[in-house]
């Protein structure tokens, strides 16, 4: 046995045993596993799982999602946030009831065609659902085999990419797909982590280099990644004049498409017309907020006001006690339980 084989091995085997037994991982069902991924592409396992189980008991096949209105579907999403990630999946899932009868392509390079699936994603349906040997390679694979093999070049170079990603096809042979990739996902979730990875309970420890090597702290290198730039957002809570019910829009714009928010504006000076426009009463500061995208940081600064006016063109006035129904960004949530 070689050393890849046996790394392998030995992962699979500890996986096994040490593996979490979480929801989807109870599943073979292709679609069940790729809500998963999709949830998990910014949002951690433990919080998920509430949101997977909500998510695949309301949409309970590809077709169920495929039939449903968008507004339906970005409102089982709430609270996980990055809704690009739900318009994806439901436009992909309309493509896989119009093209593949409803049920997921079993070829990498398919799922890689349909919105919101890239290489790492279709590499982990087609390992775990279809025991495909196909590689998903993300941050913390690159991690784990950067240490594992001691690879002191930049990780995210496609470079290095490429690398790792040959290393991680080449050991998938050697075992069951489904299990290697979980596997490895794992380890870096479990023990191999960022900070402090936990080499003393580590299966892998003696095949390791940068264990061997004292480098577990210096690997992965990763270059800096540019500041994020700051954008100012100014918002009002309008409330109607008895206060049961709250000023609201659809978005339009490109981030965020199609959720609802409270009124906002670039600049305090707009805020201040558009409330002088309403006559609002009982101004009152918000505390202020900061949301970070994965391109841009809003600054947030809050202020609520009552108006008797009637809601201006492309705002509606809402029920308070009905605003759980509205698709509302996470990037909102503290201004939306003032709302509330
Ligand atoms: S020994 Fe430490 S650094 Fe190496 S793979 Fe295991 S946890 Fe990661």
């Amino acid at each position: 046995m070689n050393r890849e084989q046996e790394i392998a091995a030995r992962l699979c085997r500890w996986f096994n045993t040490a593996g979490r037994a979480l929801p989807f991982r109870k599943t073979k069902d292709p679609y069940h596993i790729w809500v998963s991924e999709i949830m998990a592409q910014q949002t951690r396992i433990a919080a998920l799982i509430p949101y997977y189980e909500k998510f695949v008991a309301a949409f309970p096949t590809v077709t169920d999602l495929a039939n449903a209105e968008e507004e339906t579907v970005l409102a089982h999403w709430q609270g996980l946030g990055y809704y690009a990630r739900a318009r994806n999946l439901h436009k992909a899932a309309k493509i896989v009831r119009d093209e593949y009868q409803g049920a997921l392509p079993k070829d990498a390079q398919a799922l890689r065609a349909l919105p919101g699936i890239g290489a790492y994603t279709a590499g982990a349906i087609a390992s775990i659902a279809f025991d495909l040997p196909v590689p998903a390679v993300d941050g913390n694979v690159l991690r784990v085999f950067a240490r594992l093999f001691g690879i002191e070049s930049d990780v995210l170079k496609p470079q290095t990419n490429k690398q790792i990603t040959a290393l991680v096809t080449d050991m998938m042979g050697y075992e069951l797909p489904s299990v290697f990739t979980q596997a490895v996902m794992e380890l870096g979730a479990l023990v191999c982590l960022p900070a402090s990875p936990n080499c003393a309970g580590c299966p892998i420890r003696e095949l390791c280099t940068a264990y061997e090597q004292g480098k577990t702290e210096a690997l992965p290198v990763r270059a800096a990644a540019p500041e994020k730039k700051t954008v100012p957002r100014y918002i009002a809570l309008v409330f109607d004049a008895n206060g049961e019910r709250v000023l609201l829009r659809k978005r339009t714009e490109k981030l965020l498409h199609n959720l609802f928010e409270f009124p906002s504006f670039d600049t305090e000076q707009e805020r201040a017309d558009f409330l002088a426009a309403l006559n609002a009463q009982n101004c009152l500061p918000l505390p202020p907020s900061r949301h970070v995208f994965t391109h841009l940081v809003w600054a947030m600064d809050g202020v609520r006001a009552n108006s008797s006016a009637p809601a201006p063109s492309g705002f509606f006035f809402a029920e308070r006690a009905a605003l759980d129904q509205f698709a509302i960004p996470t990037a909102l949530k503290l201004y939306k339980e003032a709302a509330k």
